[in-house]
């Protein structure tokens, strides 16, 4: 993130950065200053700055090459940057200018009020650009998020399941699939209304965000089913996280105005990958949603595992 009322006034004559400073003081609260390129970068590193006005010759390092190391930085890739050149050879300088990065140009003797006018007009397009990158920073937050429990959603889950199994194949790493299905929450509906039902897949979504691990990967699969993938596991632990979170929904008090009844239970499958042949993480997902009906067919508020068993030795 850069400063957004400081500036960088970068030029080797004291009397220009202070003809500078003059010139900008009602636009700009702070005013850091330097005088070659070296120590430039220094200052830009250490205070980060919103805008940098730049001469071209100094000594060290030029303008020119001040300007490229700065835009080679993440936080130097979008910060306006006005040139100034005194010398005769002005097209070339300017040519140079744009191609190492630099935002604007301007000759020197120049009128103040033209400087004030460039600087604020970069701002504007800075201001604009910086909203617009952060609108799309919550556009690509809501792309992934489900609605109503905050959690990642569906598509998120796949996608980045994804790269966690070429991952997998490649280290040799096991990746657990647990699917939970609330048990009978129809009735939860039916009976407290939805907007109960609503409050309980919140709570839920809280509760297992809470108690998941580091690295877990929690998400609403759907409906009233949500989805965690361990990394870099086994069966038996796997096993063992599917009964820590089923014993967690279990004990919890679920209970509301809306919802007087505290508990709720949930049914569990579990698969693992890689399983002895390939499979993809619509197989994944396949093989915990049937040992999760499983789970249900044998009495519910129970955790089943599908694993494949391994290929018998030939007789
Ligand atoms: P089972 O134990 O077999 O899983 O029974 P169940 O009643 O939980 O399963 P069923 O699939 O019959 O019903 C799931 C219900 O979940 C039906 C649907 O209306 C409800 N549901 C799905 N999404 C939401 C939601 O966002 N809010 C609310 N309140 N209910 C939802
Ligand atoms: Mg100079
Ligand atoms: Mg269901
Ligand atoms: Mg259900």
């Amino acid at each position: 993130m850069t400063d957004t009322d400081k500036v960088l006034l970068v030029d080797d004559s004291s009397e220009a950065r202070a003809a500078m400073k003059s010139a900008l003081r009602e636009t700009f609260t702070h005013f850091i200053e330097a005088d070659d390129g070296l120590s430039a970068i220094k200052a830009f590193v250490e205070e980060k700055p919103c805008f940098i006005i730049t001469d071209i010759e100094m000594p060290s390092i030029s303008g020119y090459k001040f300007i490229t190391t700065i835009r080679a930085m993440e936080d130097g890739r979008n910060v306006p940057i006005i040139m100034l050149s005194g010398t005769k050879q002005s097209l070339k300088n300017k040519l140079s200018g744009f191609n190492a990065g630099a935002s604007d140009f301007l000759m020197k003797p120049y009128e103040d009020d033209e400087l004030i006018a460039r600087v604020r007009a970069l701002l504007r397009v800075h201001r604009l650009m910086e909203e617009l990158k952060e609108k799309n920073l919550l556009l690509e937050k809501l792309a992934v998020t489900d609605e109503l429990t905050g959690l990642y959603n569906r598509r998120y889950f796949f996608e980045s399941v994804k790269s966690h199994m070429a991952l997998g194949l490649r280290y040799h790493f096991k990746i657990a699939c647990l699917l939970m299905d609330i048990d009978h929450f129809k009735k939860i509906n039916d009976t407290c209304g939805h907007m109960a039902g609503d409050d309980i897949l919140r709570k839920m979504g809280r509760l297992l965000n809470s108690c998941k691990r580091e690295g877990e990967l929690l998400a609403r699969f759907g409906g009233e089913e949500f989805i965690i993938c361990l990394f870099n596991t086994d069966s038996e632990s796997a096993l063992l996280a599917a009964e820590r979170f089923r014993h967690l929904i279990k004990s919890y008090d679920f209970s509301s105005a809306l919802y007087p009844s505290r508990r709720i239970t949930v049914s569990v499958g579990v698969s693992i990958y890689p399983q002895s042949r390939p499979i993809t993480i619509d197989d994944l997902i396949k093989t915990a949603d049937k040992a999760m009906y499983q789970s249900k067919a044998d009495g519910r508020d129970r955790v089943t595992i599908s694993e494949e068993a391994e290929p018998k030795p030939a007789a």
